[in-house]
């Protein structure tokens, strides 16, 4: 069975790779290439992933670059199309929730491909956010439906999908985690930043919603100066954040302030500082997740989350908006200890991509 995976963007890698390596487990049964289209091509959100993660280098990169969702999902459609009609994979396996995930599955869809992917049925009902779009679409037309959390079944139901389709494993971006627990439990890379394992709190904001106007984005800039007051912050900025932060002419009243930014961090080290946090202010999708299965506390800026088992079971608590007064309030209690103490979810526990291959193996082989 050829299996063709396809990764875009910061969050895909993370998912892939435990997957590849699954599948490259069994080279008997399967043949598994990875496409990358190029949707963050830097060194900073994308090759440090690669070789940290341990990915090969992949079949196709495509360079699709930046543009309008309209431009990057056209060009990833075209120069898809051909590599899937020579290659003939007999699954085409897309991740998440970014364009090119959709972009892929439209196009394996359209040319007899099975889809299957992984992190579906998830759903925030906010139909303003583009990867809400993606998740819809992608479902509607996918033949394997692997679920994280158990709202997927639910929102799938609803949706029509048949039953048979869906496949509740687990979460991909949890097994690599827990595949690094090791090379992510040391507090001495927190030295480079002069921050102590608990002493500081983590901040990353990149959604469109928070950081694409300017009220957002001073209300950010508020928050950080109050909190700074009683922990070091520690902010990776995403490019997006940069780029609007520049743009409205709001960087140096950041950078003035006592706060420790940095470019996007590599993984390990991201997870790390994780790790070793007191508590992690975002609006992340991801990170929602992540500090679920590690237990550290998570304040997430959106109204609604596609994933509501970290709010359920997990450490996480929504914070509608940018709101500076309430922000406080409640980092103060979580730095009092009133933090959620949080489980972690069913199936979390870093096997979700061998369950993923053997259901494929079952399916095809049968
Ligand atoms: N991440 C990282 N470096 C950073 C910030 C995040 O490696 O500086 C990782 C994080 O651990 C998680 C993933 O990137 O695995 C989340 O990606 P992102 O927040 O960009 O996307 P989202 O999950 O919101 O779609």
């Amino acid at each position: 069975m050829k299996i063709i995976s396809i990764v875009g963007a910061r969050p895909n890698f993370m998912k892939v790779a435990p997957i590849h390596r699954a599948f490259n487990r069994t080279p008997d049964k399967i043949i598994s290439k990875i496409i990358h289209t190029g949707q963050h091509f830097d060194e900073k959100m994308s090759q440090i992933f690669f070789d940290e993660l341990e990915l090969p280098v992949p079949d196709y990169f495509l360079g699709v670059g930046q543009g309008t969702h309209t431009e990057v999902t056209a060009r990833i459609m075209l120069d898809l199309e051909p590599i899937f009609q020579n290659e003939k994979p007999d699954l085409v396996l897309v991740v998440g929730d970014v364009t090119s995930t959709f972009a892929a599955a439209i196009v394996a869809q359209r040319n007899g491909i099975k889809v299957a992917h992984v992190e579906a049925g998830l759903r925030s009902f906010d139909r303003g956010m583009p990867e809400e779009i993606n998740r819809l679409l992608t479902d509607q037309i996918s033949d394997y439906l692997f679920i994280t959390e158990e709202s997927g079944m639910i929102n799938l139901a609803k949706e029509n999908i048949p039953q048979e389709k869906i496949f509740f494993v687990g979460n991909c971006m949890i097994d690599s985690l827990a595949y690094y627990t090791d090379k992510t439990s040391n507090t001495q890379h927190l030295a480079k930043y002069g921050i102590e394992s608990k002493d500081y709190i983590i901040m990353t904001m990149h959604r469109p919603s928070n950081v694409d106007h300017e009220q957002g984005l001073i209300n950010i800039i508020s928050i950080i100066k109050e909190i700074g007051k009683r922990k070091k912050i520690v902010f990776p900025v995403h490019p997006r954040t940069s780029n609007k932060l520049e743009s409205m002419g709001l960087m140096e009243e950041l950078k003035s302030l006592n706060i420790i930014l940095t470019e996007p961090l590599a993984y390990l080290e991201f997870v790390t500082l994780m790790r070793y946090s007191s508590l992690i202010l975002t609006d992340s999708g991801g990170v929602q997740e992540e500090t679920t299965y590690l237990g550290i506390p998570c304040v997430t800026f959106r109204k609604t989350t596609e994933r509501p088992v970290t709010v359920d079971l997990g450490t996480n608590i929504l914070m509608d908006d940018l709101n500076v007064e309430k922000t406080i309030q409640t980092v103060n209690s979580i730095l009092d200890g009133h933090g959620k103490k949080g489980t972690i979810p069913p199936y979390w526990d870093g096997n979700a991509a061998i369950r993923i291959r053997d259901i494929l193996i079952q399916e095809f082989y049968s």
